[in-house]
Parts: C-alpha cells; structure tokens; sequence
C-alpha cells in the first residue's frame, strides 16, 4: 500500500472531472463510475471523506473577471459544491453505500451541517461524509476546504484527484519536456509554486503534516491503483 498507515483518508475531486468529456455540469454517467471507484476504496476498510470542487459549475474567479462581485460569485461557487456533493450522494446511495453530505453552509432541508462530532461518527459506522461548501466563507478554494477537513478530522492522507497524474516543474501542457516527481516537499512546492493546490491549502497539510497525494482521477480504476501503492502519482510531504 502505498500509505501503510492510512486508515482515513480525504479524497478531493476537482468539480471539472464530474462533466466527464462535456464542457459543463454533471455527467451522471461518469458521476457513477467515479462512485464505484470510492465504494471500492470503502470496500477496501479505509474511512473515507469527500470533497467535490464545483468548477465544473462555477468558479468565483470567473464570476468576478467579467464583472460580479468576488464575494458573491464565490457563494455562488460553493453553492455549485453542494450540487455536486447531493449529485455524488445520489450515485454512491445507488450503489448501497450509505453516505451524509455535511454543509459549511446550512442547508437544513437539503443536508447536515458540519459537526465534526458527527462526521466522526458517521465514519465509524462506515458512512461516507462529503463535505460541501468547502470552508463556507468565500476567497477560498474547496482545495483549502479538503485540507481543513483533512485536519479537524485527522485523515492520515489527502489524495487530491484531478485531470494530470501528479506535479510537475513546468506546466506539461505548455512545455513538452516537462517533468513530474515522484515527491517532493511542502516547503519546494510553495517555493517554486508548483501547481498542486492554493498555497494556504498545501500549508495547512505542511503544518498539520498530513501528506497529499496528486493522481488522475480521468484514467479508470486510479484510486484503487493509487491506494494500492502501483499508480503514477506525486506525494507532496516532509524532507
Ligand atoms: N469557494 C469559496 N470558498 C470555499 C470553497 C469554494 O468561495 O471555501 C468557491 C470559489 O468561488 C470556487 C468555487 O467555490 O471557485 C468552486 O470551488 P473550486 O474552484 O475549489 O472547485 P474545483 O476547482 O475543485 O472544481
């Protein structure tokens, strides 16, 4: 395995890879195939947290570059994480495996707040919580979001799965030569601001050392891959 130690992990998934091979929204298709994935991670006894992008919706930073107010258009996108936190809940129910999606923005009708006390429990009983909202206040990313639930619910890893298969010294969509590591350290990622999440997410995982994990979610079966130690992956950790 690839973290021995690691019973709980958080898995993130960026909100783009929920549209699947459309520009937009929410393929239920693909939706359900990322669903098998995390049930068969379940299935393998680890304790599992979930956070969902929702820029496959709407991205504050958008929003604002053609004229809305930040704030607002990042309530906006928080609003699109729960969408996609109900649109994962949906497809993991359908497939038996019993879930609660917790809000950092109440939403009585719809889903739990965040308790902590709760989501323990919830994970005890081998539920799986989906954190939405990210940390429910806007200027921030639901990378932010993931790392401050990895740490209030001391996940022993964060695995952040999104469209590249790790972190790279250059952006390997620009240049061709571009190359991924194996590892590399907090500190080096803030350093050369390496792409891999928002600098406050990577610091909260650096202080709290939770190690973070960056795979592609796009290629079937990865996170079993991934967990089993046999994925292309990048671990950002300690020295
Ligand atoms: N957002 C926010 N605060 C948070 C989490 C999310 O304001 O704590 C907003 C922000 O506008 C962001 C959008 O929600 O652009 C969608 O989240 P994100 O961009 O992190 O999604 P991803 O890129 O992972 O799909």
């Amino acid at each position: 395995m690839l973290l021995p130690a690691a019973k709980r992990i958080l898995l993130k998934l960026s909100g783009e890879v929920l549209m699947g091979e459309a520009g937009f929204g929410i393929d239920p298709a693909y939706v359900m195939r990322l669903a098998e994935e995390v049930k068969a991670a379940r299935e393998t006894g680890l304790e599992i947290c979930l956070v969902i992008g929702g820029g496959n919706i709407f991205r504050g930073m958008a929003g604002a570059a053609q004229g809305m107010d930040r704030a607002q258009a990042d309530y906006m996108g928080m609003l699109a994480t729960v969408m996609n936190a109900l649109a994962m809940q949906s497809a993991l129910e359908q497939i038996g495996v019993d879930t609660r999606v917790q809000s950092a923005i109440q939403m009585d009708q719809v889903c739990e707040p965040v308790i902590r006390r709760r989501a323990e429990r919830h994970l005890q009983k081998g539920r799986i919580v989906i954190f939405a909202a990210g940390v429910g206040a806007p200027y921030f990313t639901t990378d932010s979001g993931a790392a401050l639930r990895a740490a209030e619910m001391r996940c022993d890893a964060l695995l952040k799965g999104t469209s590249v298969d790790g972190v790279y010294d250059s952006d390997p969509k620009r240049n061709a030569s571009a190359t991924r590591y194996d590892t590399v350290s907090y500190d080096q990622v803030l350093a050369d601001n390496l792409k891999v999440m928002d600098a406050s997410a990577v610091a909260l995982c650096r202080d709290n050392d939770i190690p973070l994990v960056v795979f592609s979610i796009r290629e079937k079966g990865n996170v079993a891959r991934v967990l089993a130690g046999e994925g292309v992956q990048t671990i950002v950790k300690k020295d």
